[in-house]
């Protein structure tokens, strides 16, 4: 576990796997159907059992760069906050803004809820392809402002698959020197 900083926020690295994060909410890498999927969205599908995809099919899929939230089921999180991330096709189609997007609605979703603790995986960097290193400084910078105004949140984990992700981070945050 590495800490950081961030006005009021407490910021964590935390390298595993997202479905074991016991915040109260956890923010996927959704697609815009919401009905599962690869990667770390289908992990936590299987985690929360199926309960989670009945509520999913009722929300009507997500915009890129929105998110949805819904109960956690059988995850130790209370809620999950499915994020749909753009596809990468070489940074001139918005998706530095829409990614940026994703992590401000998430955290506005978990204001809504006054949830004080939400973690987050690392949105469009598998198979979306967007590179690892601009998504996660966007993902700090962006977490870093929304937290900045009304939100409850008290901690801030970003959820690294692998020891390399994390050592992204890592220097991204000295470099930030939060
Ligand atoms: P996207 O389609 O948005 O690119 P992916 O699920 O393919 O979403 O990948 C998003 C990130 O989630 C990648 O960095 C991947 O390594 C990571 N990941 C995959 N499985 C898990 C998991 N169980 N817990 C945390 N992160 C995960």
């Amino acid at each position: 576990m590495h800490r950081y900083a961030l006005g009021n926020v407490k910021l964590e690295l935390v390298q595993g796997d997202i479905t074991r994060s016991d915040t109260q909410a956890i923010a996927n890498a959704a697609n815009s159907m919401l009905l599962g999927g690869g990667g770390v969205d289908g992990a936590i599908h299987r985690a929360a059992g199926p309960d989670l995809l009945k509520e999913c099919r009722t929300l009507g899929g997500c915009d890129t760069g929105d998110a949805k939230l819904t109960k956690g089921y059988r995850l130790p999180a209370k809620f999950v906050i499915h994020a749909v991330g753009p596809v990468w096709h070489g940074g001139r189609q918005q998706e530095p803004e829409l990614l940026a997007s994703c992590y401000r609605r998430s955290v506005a979703l978990a204001a809504e809820k006054s949830l004080t603790s939400l973690a987050f995986a690392s949105i469009s960097t598998g198979v979306y392809g967007y590179p690892f290193a601009s998504a996660a400084r966007i993902a700090v910078s962006t977490v870093r402002s929304a937290t900045r105004d009304d939100s409850a949140l008290q901690e801030v984990i970003f959820c690294c698959f692998s020891d390399g992700d994390l050592a992204v981070y890592q220097g991204i945050l000295r470099e930030a020197a939060i």
